[in-house]
């Protein structure tokens, strides 16, 4: 998607002076750091989904909150090893991709951010992030958080509009819906059509508008929370 800010949306867009004497200001108050995957999603949708449609969401966030929150450059290789017997698919071991996770909060941390929520867009990289996330929070002492996007979305909704009722699922309804609303072209419906699995033909371009709309309006609500300061995340307790 393209939105009239999108210069001020992404840090990577602005120069140095512009990034800088908007820090200074104090009007940039929220970072988000997509992190997603490029990995086969069956036959009929593009590898880059995860990483398309979390930069979507994280795009439509930053703009309701504009001009709080900025977007740090998403990482588009995740933990994908389940997934390789499909070429294609690009894949990081959970140490290496921890690194580069933990040096790109330490960099928005640098840059000023005590507000930073990580938005995931695969399954494969959540327990890795679940496992280390502890440990990251006892390094920056900060409100630091993850958080895949479809853990903001109400199971109640969820199951109201999608035929099938399962949701994240993996390039099955839900995903195929996101990308049918977002990014059609992404979508091939004669694949759709030839594949063994059928679940994805149940996904519709409005039941994508309706789940985006409730899953960007609950992480706009969580991101002005932490904003606020009333959504702190507990740092764990260090041993005396
Ligand atoms: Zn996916």
């Amino acid at each position: 998607m393209s939105s009239p800010n999108e210069q001020r949306l992404w840090v990577h867009k602005h120069t140095r002076r512009e990034f800088r004497e908007r820090m200074q200001a104090g009007e940039v108050k929220a970072c988000i750091i997509p992190v997603a995957a490029t990995e086969q999603h069956l036959e009929h949708l593009a590898m880059e989904h995860d990483w398309r449609s979390v930069c979507h969401v994280s795009q439509l966030i930053a703009d309701k909150l504009a001009p709080q929150v900025v977007i740090a450059p998403a990482m588009n290789i995740g933990i994908s090893e389940h997934h390789m017997r499909h070429i294609g698919t690009l894949t990081a071991l959970p140490g290496g991709w921890l690194s580069v996770l933990f040096d790109t909060i330490r960099s928005m941390h640098s840059a000023g951010f005590r507000n930073i929520l990580v938005l995931n867009g695969h399954g494969g990289n959540v327990a890795p992030c679940n496992g280390m996330w502890g440990q990251f929070l006892q390094r920056f002492e900060c409100n630091v958080q993850f958080h895949s996007y479809w853990d903001f979305l109400s199971k109640e909704i969820a199951e109201r509009h999608l035929k099938t009722k399962r949701f994240p699922g993996h390039a099955q309804e839900f995903e195929t819906a996101f990308a049918l609303a977002a990014f059609p072209e992404n979508v091939r419906h004669e694949a759709m059509l030839d594949q063994a699995d059928k679940e994805p033909l149940e996904a519709t371009a409005e039941t994508g508008r309706i789940l985006i709309d409730a899953i960007v309006d609950a992480v706009s609500k969580h991101l002005e929370d932490m904003i606020d300061g009333r959504n702190v995340i507990a740092i764990p307790p260090f041993h005396p």
